[in-house]
Protein backbone atom coordinates (compact mmCIF):
# COMPACT_ATOMS: atom_id res chain seq x y z
CA UNK A 1 0.00 0.00 0.00
CA UNK A 2 2.98 2.10 0.97
CA UNK A 3 4.23 1.16 -2.33
CA UNK A 4 0.94 2.34 -4.12
CA UNK A 5 0.87 5.98 -2.63
CA UNK A 6 4.60 6.43 -3.70
CA UNK A 7 3.93 5.22 -7.06
CA UNK A 8 0.97 7.71 -7.07
CA UNK A 9 2.81 10.65 -6.38
CA UNK A 10 5.66 10.17 -8.37
CA UNK A 11 3.23 9.93 -11.09
CA UNK A 12 1.13 12.98 -10.62
CA UNK A 13 4.73 15.05 -9.99
CA UNK A 14 5.69 13.30 -13.15
CA UNK A 15 2.12 14.70 -15.28
CA UNK A 16 2.74 18.10 -13.26
CA UNK A 17 6.52 18.50 -15.06
CA UNK A 18 5.48 16.55 -17.92
CA UNK A 19 3.03 19.87 -18.14
CA UNK A 20 5.07 21.97 -17.51
CA UNK A 21 7.18 21.45 -20.78
CA UNK A 22 4.88 20.43 -23.17
CA UNK A 23 6.57 23.07 -25.58
CA UNK A 24 9.99 20.84 -25.47
CA UNK A 25 10.88 19.74 -28.99
CA UNK A 26 9.81 15.93 -29.43
CA UNK A 27 11.96 14.04 -32.20
CA UNK A 28 12.34 10.53 -30.25
CA UNK A 29 11.52 7.30 -31.17
CA UNK A 30 8.13 5.85 -30.94
CA UNK A 31 7.86 4.10 -27.60
CA UNK A 32 7.71 0.73 -29.20
CA UNK A 33 11.39 1.15 -29.98
CA UNK A 34 12.18 0.55 -26.46
CA UNK A 35 10.43 -2.67 -24.49
CA UNK A 36 8.33 -1.43 -21.37
CA UNK A 37 10.38 -3.35 -19.16
CA UNK A 38 13.54 -2.45 -20.84
CA UNK A 39 16.12 -0.83 -18.59
CA UNK A 40 17.86 2.91 -20.18
CA UNK A 41 21.37 2.77 -19.03
CA UNK A 42 22.71 6.25 -19.58
CA UNK A 43 26.48 7.69 -18.98
CA UNK A 44 27.04 11.40 -17.68
CA UNK A 45 30.28 13.24 -16.90
CA UNK A 46 30.18 16.44 -14.87
CA UNK A 47 33.09 18.62 -14.76
CA UNK A 48 34.02 18.88 -10.85
CA UNK A 49 35.97 16.93 -8.47
CA UNK A 50 33.34 13.85 -6.79
CA UNK A 51 30.86 14.63 -4.24
CA UNK A 52 32.17 18.30 -4.54
CA UNK A 53 29.48 20.39 -2.79
CA UNK A 54 26.10 21.35 -4.38
CA UNK A 55 27.47 21.62 -8.07
CA UNK A 56 28.72 17.90 -7.72
CA UNK A 57 25.70 16.78 -5.28
CA UNK A 58 23.29 17.94 -7.60
CA UNK A 59 24.61 15.68 -10.87
CA UNK A 60 24.17 13.03 -8.07
CA UNK A 61 20.96 14.11 -6.94
CA UNK A 62 19.50 14.65 -10.48
CA UNK A 63 20.78 10.99 -11.37
CA UNK A 64 18.28 9.83 -8.32
CA UNK A 65 15.73 11.92 -9.31
CA UNK A 66 15.81 10.47 -12.83
CA UNK A 67 15.47 7.04 -11.48
CA UNK A 68 12.59 7.66 -9.37
CA UNK A 69 10.89 9.62 -11.60
CA UNK A 70 11.05 6.45 -14.47
CA UNK A 71 10.53 3.84 -11.66
CA UNK A 72 13.91 2.64 -12.22
CA UNK A 73 13.71 2.45 -16.27
CA UNK A 74 16.35 5.04 -16.25
CA UNK A 75 19.98 4.46 -15.04
CA UNK A 76 22.32 7.34 -15.13
CA UNK A 77 26.16 6.48 -14.04
CA UNK A 78 27.72 9.98 -12.92
CA UNK A 79 31.24 10.20 -13.88
CA UNK A 80 33.37 13.27 -12.05
CA UNK A 81 36.43 14.94 -12.51
CA UNK A 82 38.65 12.01 -10.51
CA UNK A 83 37.27 9.71 -12.85
CA UNK A 84 37.52 10.96 -16.36
CA UNK A 85 40.31 13.62 -15.58
CA UNK A 86 39.10 16.59 -17.32
CA UNK A 87 37.00 19.83 -15.48
CA UNK A 88 36.69 21.63 -19.31
CA UNK A 89 36.44 18.32 -21.41
CA UNK A 90 32.80 17.90 -20.41
CA UNK A 91 31.37 19.97 -24.27
CA UNK A 92 33.90 17.60 -26.39
CA UNK A 93 32.54 14.37 -24.21
CA UNK A 94 28.74 14.83 -24.75
CA UNK A 95 29.60 16.40 -28.39
CA UNK A 96 31.80 12.94 -29.50
CA UNK A 97 28.73 10.75 -27.44
CA UNK A 98 31.67 9.41 -25.55
CA UNK A 99 28.95 10.49 -22.54
CA UNK A 100 25.37 10.66 -23.02
CA UNK A 101 24.78 13.92 -20.48
CA UNK A 102 27.17 16.38 -19.29
CA UNK A 103 26.55 18.77 -16.58
CA UNK A 104 29.03 22.19 -16.52
CA UNK A 105 28.97 25.85 -17.25
CA UNK A 106 28.62 26.69 -20.73
CA UNK A 107 31.33 29.91 -20.78
CA UNK A 108 34.24 26.99 -20.09
CA UNK A 109 33.68 26.29 -23.85
CA UNK A 110 34.15 29.45 -25.71
CA UNK A 111 37.29 28.31 -27.36
CA UNK A 112 34.54 25.00 -28.48
CA UNK A 113 32.04 27.88 -30.22
CA UNK A 114 32.39 31.51 -29.13
CA UNK A 115 28.87 32.14 -28.72
CA UNK A 116 29.16 29.17 -25.83
CA UNK A 117 30.11 32.21 -23.80
CA UNK A 118 26.58 33.30 -23.48
CA UNK A 119 25.03 31.48 -21.88
CA UNK A 120 26.11 31.29 -17.95
CA UNK A 121 26.29 34.82 -16.51
CA UNK A 122 27.58 38.30 -18.53
CA UNK A 123 29.62 41.07 -16.45
CA UNK A 124 26.97 43.59 -15.58
CA UNK A 125 24.00 41.68 -16.95
CA UNK A 126 20.99 39.96 -15.49
CA UNK A 127 20.71 38.74 -11.76
CA UNK A 128 19.40 35.26 -11.47
CA UNK A 129 16.27 35.40 -11.25
CA UNK A 130 15.94 38.22 -14.29
CA UNK A 131 18.28 35.36 -17.17
CA UNK A 132 16.01 32.53 -15.77
CA UNK A 133 12.97 34.59 -16.92
CA UNK A 134 15.29 35.48 -20.06
CA UNK A 135 15.68 31.29 -20.75
CA UNK A 136 12.24 30.33 -20.05
CA UNK A 137 10.48 33.02 -21.49
CA UNK A 138 12.41 35.42 -23.15
CA UNK A 139 13.99 32.95 -26.04
CA UNK A 140 17.31 32.53 -24.53
CA UNK A 141 16.65 28.80 -24.01
CA UNK A 142 16.39 28.52 -27.72
CA UNK A 143 19.16 30.33 -28.36
CA UNK A 144 21.43 27.88 -26.69
CA UNK A 145 19.62 25.20 -28.05
CA UNK A 146 20.48 26.87 -31.70
CA UNK A 147 24.24 27.37 -30.97
CA UNK A 148 24.61 23.33 -28.88
CA UNK A 149 23.13 22.08 -31.77
CA UNK A 150 25.62 23.01 -34.01
CA UNK A 151 27.38 20.34 -31.91
CA UNK A 152 25.30 17.65 -31.85
CA UNK A 153 23.71 18.95 -28.37
CA UNK A 154 20.90 19.69 -26.75
CA UNK A 155 21.07 21.64 -23.74
CA UNK A 156 18.75 22.34 -20.33
CA UNK A 157 19.43 24.60 -18.03
CA UNK A 158 21.89 23.05 -14.78
CA UNK A 159 21.39 25.44 -11.83
CA UNK A 160 22.31 29.01 -10.67
CA UNK A 161 25.17 30.24 -8.63
CA UNK A 162 23.12 33.29 -7.61
CA UNK A 163 25.12 36.61 -7.44
CA UNK A 164 29.05 35.75 -7.19
CA UNK A 165 31.27 37.56 -5.81
CA UNK A 166 33.73 39.96 -7.44
CA UNK A 167 36.95 37.45 -5.76
CA UNK A 168 39.47 36.75 -3.38
CA UNK A 169 42.54 39.64 -3.56
CA UNK A 170 45.91 39.38 -1.72
CA UNK A 171 46.17 43.12 -2.48
CA UNK A 172 43.68 45.91 -2.07
CA UNK A 173 42.44 47.60 -5.68
CA UNK A 174 42.90 51.02 -5.07
CA UNK A 175 42.83 52.32 -8.32
CA UNK A 176 42.77 50.94 -12.63
CA UNK A 177 46.55 50.88 -11.99
CA UNK A 178 46.18 47.87 -9.59
CA UNK A 179 44.73 45.82 -11.70
CA UNK A 180 47.32 46.09 -14.85
CA UNK A 181 49.25 43.01 -14.59
CA UNK A 182 47.31 41.29 -12.21
CA UNK A 183 46.70 37.38 -12.43
CA UNK A 184 44.26 36.82 -11.94
CA UNK A 185 41.79 33.27 -12.31
CA UNK A 186 38.63 34.49 -13.97
CA UNK A 187 36.63 32.33 -16.97
CA UNK A 188 34.26 33.79 -19.36
CA UNK A 189 33.78 37.03 -20.77
CA UNK A 190 34.24 38.53 -17.18
CA UNK A 191 38.10 37.00 -18.09
CA UNK A 192 38.11 39.16 -21.43
CA UNK A 193 36.44 42.30 -19.43
CA UNK A 194 39.46 42.22 -16.94
CA UNK A 195 41.71 41.91 -20.05
CA UNK A 196 40.43 44.66 -21.57
CA UNK A 197 42.00 46.88 -18.86
CA UNK A 198 45.77 45.14 -18.34
CA UNK A 199 44.60 42.54 -16.34
CA UNK A 200 45.90 38.73 -16.98
CA UNK A 201 42.82 36.20 -16.80
CA UNK A 202 43.17 32.54 -16.70
CA UNK A 203 40.89 29.76 -16.11
CA UNK A 204 42.08 26.73 -13.53
CA UNK A 205 40.12 23.43 -12.61
CA UNK A 206 38.54 23.92 -9.35
CA UNK A 207 40.84 20.94 -7.57
CA UNK A 208 44.12 23.74 -8.29
CA UNK A 209 42.64 27.25 -7.29
CA UNK A 210 43.71 26.90 -3.18
CA UNK A 211 47.31 25.92 -4.16
CA UNK A 212 47.56 28.76 -7.17
CA UNK A 213 46.89 31.27 -4.95
CA UNK A 214 48.95 30.72 -1.52
CA UNK A 215 51.67 29.98 -3.90
CA UNK A 216 51.47 33.75 -5.94
CA UNK A 217 51.05 31.33 -8.91
CA UNK A 218 47.92 34.10 -9.16
CA UNK A 219 47.25 37.34 -7.65
CA UNK A 220 43.58 37.10 -7.13
CA UNK A 221 40.68 34.53 -8.10
CA UNK A 222 37.13 34.62 -8.45
CA UNK A 223 35.44 31.05 -7.49
CA UNK A 224 31.38 31.87 -6.46
CA UNK A 225 30.03 33.01 -3.62
CA UNK A 226 30.70 32.13 0.01
CA UNK A 227 28.63 28.85 -0.23
CA UNK A 228 31.04 27.62 -2.05
CA UNK A 229 34.14 29.80 -1.02
CA UNK A 230 34.58 28.90 2.66
CA UNK A 231 35.43 25.43 2.36
CA UNK A 232 38.17 26.59 -1.06
CA UNK A 233 39.87 28.38 2.09
CA UNK A 234 40.81 31.51 0.15
CA UNK A 235 40.10 33.58 2.72
CA UNK A 236 43.27 32.34 4.65
CA UNK A 237 45.79 33.41 2.03
CA UNK A 238 43.56 36.21 0.58
CA UNK A 239 41.94 38.39 2.81
CA UNK A 240 39.96 40.94 0.75
CA UNK A 241 36.64 39.87 -0.55
CA UNK A 242 35.00 41.90 -3.52
CA UNK A 243 31.63 42.44 -4.69
CA UNK A 244 30.78 41.19 -7.40
CA UNK A 245 30.11 42.68 -11.18
CA UNK A 246 31.21 39.63 -13.49
CA UNK A 247 28.52 37.17 -13.23
CA UNK A 248 25.39 38.06 -11.24
CA UNK A 249 23.81 34.66 -11.87
CA UNK A 250 25.96 31.93 -12.94
CA UNK A 251 23.86 29.30 -14.87
CA UNK A 252 25.07 25.53 -14.93
CA UNK A 253 23.86 23.65 -17.85
CA UNK A 254 22.96 20.20 -18.83
CA UNK A 255 24.37 18.78 -22.07
CA UNK A 256 22.46 15.89 -23.69
CA UNK A 257 23.72 14.50 -27.25
CA UNK A 258 21.42 14.36 -30.03
CA UNK A 259 21.74 10.77 -31.15
CA UNK A 260 21.88 9.16 -27.28
CA UNK A 261 18.23 11.51 -26.87
CA UNK A 262 17.17 10.34 -30.38
CA UNK A 263 16.97 6.66 -29.63
CA UNK A 264 15.04 7.02 -26.66
CA UNK A 265 11.25 7.09 -26.20
CA UNK A 266 9.21 10.45 -25.29
CA UNK A 267 8.08 9.78 -21.76
CA UNK A 268 12.31 8.77 -21.28
CA UNK A 269 13.90 12.09 -22.99
CA UNK A 270 10.29 14.34 -21.32
CA UNK A 271 12.26 12.83 -17.75
CA UNK A 272 15.48 13.59 -18.45
CA UNK A 273 14.74 16.91 -19.40
CA UNK A 274 12.54 17.68 -16.92
CA UNK A 275 14.59 16.45 -14.36
CA UNK A 276 17.21 18.67 -14.95
CA UNK A 277 14.72 21.57 -15.06
CA UNK A 278 13.76 20.07 -11.24
CA UNK A 279 17.27 19.76 -10.09
CA UNK A 280 18.32 23.19 -11.70
CA UNK A 281 15.58 25.01 -8.81
CA UNK A 282 16.89 22.99 -6.40
CA UNK A 283 20.52 23.68 -6.84
CA UNK A 284 19.69 27.35 -6.93
CA UNK A 285 18.19 27.40 -3.82
CA UNK A 286 20.56 25.31 -1.87
CA UNK A 287 23.09 27.92 -3.15
CA UNK A 288 21.34 30.29 -2.18
CA UNK A 289 20.73 28.72 1.35
CA UNK A 290 24.39 27.59 1.15
CA UNK A 291 25.94 31.11 0.60
CA UNK A 292 23.53 32.57 3.38
CA UNK A 293 24.85 30.49 6.10
CA UNK A 294 28.77 30.49 5.02
CA UNK A 295 28.54 34.25 4.91
CA UNK A 296 26.84 34.20 8.48
CA UNK A 297 30.07 31.94 9.37
CA UNK A 298 32.87 33.72 7.29
CA UNK A 299 31.51 37.33 8.99
CA UNK A 300 31.20 36.27 12.42
CA UNK A 301 34.45 34.53 12.78
CA UNK A 302 37.16 35.56 10.06
CA UNK A 303 37.04 39.46 11.38
CA UNK A 304 40.91 39.16 9.08
CA UNK A 305 37.75 39.18 5.90
CA UNK A 306 37.64 42.70 4.31
CA UNK A 307 34.52 43.19 2.31
CA UNK A 308 35.53 45.75 -0.43
CA UNK A 309 33.81 47.39 -3.37
CA UNK A 310 35.85 48.19 -6.46
CA UNK A 311 36.57 52.33 -6.58
CA UNK A 312 33.87 53.73 -9.12
CA UNK A 313 36.38 55.09 -10.95
CA UNK A 314 37.57 51.15 -11.68
CA UNK A 315 33.86 49.37 -12.13
CA UNK A 316 33.45 52.53 -14.73
CA UNK A 317 36.86 51.41 -16.84
CA UNK A 318 35.63 47.64 -16.70
CA UNK A 319 31.79 48.31 -17.71
CA UNK A 320 33.73 50.15 -20.60
CA UNK A 321 36.07 47.03 -21.54
CA UNK A 322 32.73 45.32 -21.41
CA UNK A 323 30.54 47.80 -23.69
CA UNK A 324 33.64 47.48 -26.40
CA UNK A 325 34.02 43.61 -25.99
CA UNK A 326 30.12 43.61 -26.38
CA UNK A 327 30.36 45.76 -29.43
CA UNK A 328 32.90 43.36 -31.09
CA UNK A 329 30.81 40.49 -30.15
CA UNK A 330 28.13 41.83 -31.85
CA UNK A 331 30.13 42.44 -35.08
CA UNK A 332 31.79 39.46 -35.03
CA UNK A 333 28.58 37.19 -36.55
CA UNK A 334 24.72 37.27 -36.96
CA UNK A 335 24.38 34.44 -34.68
CA UNK A 336 26.29 36.91 -31.51
CA UNK A 337 24.53 39.75 -32.74
CA UNK A 338 21.33 38.29 -32.22
CA UNK A 339 22.34 36.78 -28.38
CA UNK A 340 23.62 39.80 -27.73
CA UNK A 341 20.78 41.78 -28.49
CA UNK A 342 18.20 39.04 -26.92
CA UNK A 343 20.12 39.75 -23.84
CA UNK A 344 20.04 43.54 -23.52
CA UNK A 345 16.77 43.89 -24.42
CA UNK A 346 15.25 41.32 -22.34
CA UNK A 347 17.60 42.78 -19.48
CA UNK A 348 15.77 46.79 -19.71
CA UNK A 349 12.56 45.01 -19.54
CA UNK A 350 13.29 42.61 -16.46
CA UNK A 351 15.37 45.14 -14.34
CA UNK A 352 12.40 48.11 -14.93
CA UNK A 353 11.11 45.55 -13.06
CA UNK A 354 13.11 44.44 -10.49
CA UNK A 355 13.90 48.28 -10.39
CA UNK A 356 10.19 49.00 -8.81
CA UNK A 357 10.01 45.41 -7.39
CA UNK A 358 13.04 43.94 -5.20
CA UNK A 359 15.56 47.22 -5.36
CA UNK A 360 12.56 49.58 -3.76
CA UNK A 361 11.92 47.05 -1.67
CA UNK A 362 15.29 46.80 -0.25
CA UNK A 363 16.31 50.76 0.14
CA UNK A 364 12.83 51.59 1.27
CA UNK A 365 13.05 48.78 4.19
CA UNK A 366 16.81 49.33 4.60
CA UNK A 367 16.88 51.98 7.55
CA1 LIG B 1 32.75 32.28 -10.90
Amino acid sequence: MKNMTRRSTLAVCALLLLSACSNQETTNAPDSQVAKQETIKLTLAHGWPKGYPIFGESVEDYAKLVEQMSDGRIQVSVDSTNKHKSAFGIFDFVKSGQYDIGQSASYYYGGKDPDALFFSSMPFSMTAQEQQAWFYEGGGLALANEVYAKHNMEVMLGGNTGMQMGGWFRKEINSLDDLKGLKMRIPGFGGKVIAGVGGVPTNIPAGELYQSLERGTIDALEWVGPGLDLRMGFHKVAPYYYTGWHEPGTELMYFFNKDSMAKLPKWAKSILFNAARLTSYNMTTSTFAANAENWNTISSQYPNVQVKQFPPKVIAALKQSNADLLEAERARSPMAQKIVDSRASYLKKARAWTEIGDQSYLESVAN
